[in-house]
Formats: structure tokens, C-alpha cells, sequence
């Protein structure tokens, strides 16, 4: 493969082996399979505690869930901010998870990183340089989104703004690329996860949910994922799909659909 270099900290050249990110004892990267389920947003105490259940009794590790969401119009529902965060928060906490949630800018990282154990950078953010930079200077894992259209080199110089200011823990996470197809909402890149997995020695976490857009896509794009060697996955899973608050309820699987599919990925590679 043809590609720059001209990313450095996060090339296999320079870390040759795997990187594996400890986080209260839950080891992402290597062998390790990490799930992290839950609902696109954060909507109501009860909302993500019954999920949060959900999550840990099917086998997940992580709860995910925005507090502050990237909406494409300015009059959709914009997440429910710092709430949204002590809910997760106490939602973790109660059901033994650990949390991921989406942190949009620079001056939101530091209350982020006090409530969650893992700072999301949305795909529209990925080369937001300044957050990028903000999140090197904190000690808190990250999980950087690839950008809807960049390339894998774009990619990995974005976790090296990171990697760079001093923040060793970054995963890579493929969310899907924007194509000329338009039955799903995005073209999940499944190459991405070897060839990143080549270039790199951070963590690769597919996100089926994004890459989609369809929830009868999800199970099967989870399996290739994981067949494709992902070192986990990050899913959308809601209790009530149909009245979720962001549009993200037709990707979201059902609670029994999140359970099913976890009971199935045991067999192709080891829970965390
Ligand atoms: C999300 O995880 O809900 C999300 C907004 O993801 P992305 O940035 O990949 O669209
Ligand atoms: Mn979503």
C-alpha cells in the first residue's frame, strides 16, 4: 500500500506490538473482543440504567451513549448535556460497565472525561485539530471515529494529533464511508480493519450500527467485522427503538437481537 507516513507515534514501525488499553482491568486490543452497547443518546435516567441491565447481562463491557449530539439540522434533538453524562455515569457504576460518550469540543473534554472512561470523537469531528489536540493533553482513553470521507492516512494522523500531545490510548474505530450507495446510510469499510490493524498497532473497534444505518445489516456486518479481526465492537441498542430521540432508532437492535448476536460472536473470538 501506498501510503505517506507521515504519521509516526501511531505507525507499527515505530510500537510494533499491539497496543492493548487497560481500563479498570478491561483490555482492548490483541486478542481481546470489548463490546460497547447502547443507545445512540442518553435520554432519561430509567432509559439507560434499563440498558445499561441489558448491556451487561447479554455479556457487554461498555455502555455507550451521547450526551451532546452532532446533529445534522440545528432544530433536531441536541442531547441532554452535562445530565446526560451523570446518568451514564451512574448508570455504570450500578451495573458494573464501563462508559463511551461523545465529546464535541475543547472545552467539554474535561467534564467528559469526569464522568466517562472513554472520550468518543464523532466522525464530523475527526480532524477537529483543536479537540484533537485537547484530548492529548488528558489521560483518558479515546475512540476516534473515522471521518465519513477521509482516507486511512488522514485517519491515522488524526489519532497522531493525539498520540502526540502524550495520550498513548486511542482506538481506531470504522464507522462507515460515504459512497455513491444510497440504500445504506453509510458503506461500512471492512478493509479498514486489516489494513489499519497493519499500519497501526492502535486498537481497530468497528461500529456496524453507523455503517449501516439498517438494523437487519447489523448482525451480519458484526460478524464480518470480527471475521475481519476487529478488536471490538461499538453497537446501538434500544429498548424502545421506534420513539428513540435521535433518528438512529432504525440501526439500533432490540435488546433479545443485542443478546443474540453477543451468545453468537463468543464462538468466533473471546469476550474481554
Ligand atoms: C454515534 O455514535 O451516535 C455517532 C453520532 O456516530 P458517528 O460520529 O460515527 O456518526
Ligand atoms: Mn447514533
Amino acid at each position: 500500500i501506498k501510503i505517506s507516513k507521515s504519521y509516526k507515534l501511531a505507525s507499527r514501525d515505530f510500537h510494533p506490538d499491539d497496543t492493548i488499553i487497560d481500563i479498570k482491568g478491561v483490555k482492548i486490543g490483541g486478542d481481546n473482543l470489548v463490546i460497547m452497547g447502547g443507545p445512540c443518546a442518553v435520554e432519561s435516567p430509567e432509559q439507560i440504567d434499563e440498558i445499561a441491565r441489558l448491556v451487561k447481562a447479554a455479556g457487554g463491557q461498555v455502555l455507550r451513549g451521547g450526551a451532546f449530539k452532532p446533529r445534522t439540522g440545528p432544530y433536531s434533538f441536541q442531547g441532554v448535556g452535562v445530565e446526560g453524562l451523570k446518568m451514564m455515569a451512574e448508570a455504570g457504576r450500578k451495573h458494573g460497565l464501563l462508559t463511551i460518550t461523545e465529546v464535541m469540543t475543547p472545552e467539554y473534554v474535561d467534564v467528559c472525561a469526569e464522568y466517562a472512561d472513554i472520550l468518543q470523537v464523532g466522525t464530523r469531528n475527526m480532524q477537529n485539530f483543536d479537540l484533537l489536540r485537547k484530548l492529548g493533553e488528558v489521560r483518558t482513553p479515546v475512540l476516534l471515529k473515522r471521518g465519513f470521507s477521509s482516507t486511512y492516512d488522514e485517519f491515522l494522523n488524526a489519532a497522531e494529533y493525539i498520540l502526540a500531545g502524550g495520550n498513548k490510548d486511542v482506538m481506531l474505530c470504522e464507522r462507515g464511508i460515504r459512497t455513491f450507495e444510497t440504500y445504506t446510510r453509510n458503506t461500512l469499510d471492512l478493509a479498514a480493519i486489516p489494513v489499519l490493524q497493519g499500519l497501526s498497532h492502535l486498537p481497530v473497534i468497528s461500529d456496524p450500527s453507523h455503517g449501516t444505518g439498517r438494523r437487519e445489516l447489523v448482525e451480519p456486518m458484526a460478524k464480518a467485522s470480527v471475521a475481519a479481526g476487529a478488536n471490538g465492537l461499538i453497537v446501538e441498542m434500544h429498548t424502545d427503538p421506534d420513539n428513540s430521540m435521535t433518528g438512529d432508532g432504525v440501526q439500533s437492535l432490540f435488546p433479545d437481537q443485542f443478546a443474540a448476536l453477543l451468545k453468537d460472536l463468543e464462538q468466533l473470538a473471546p469476550l474481554v
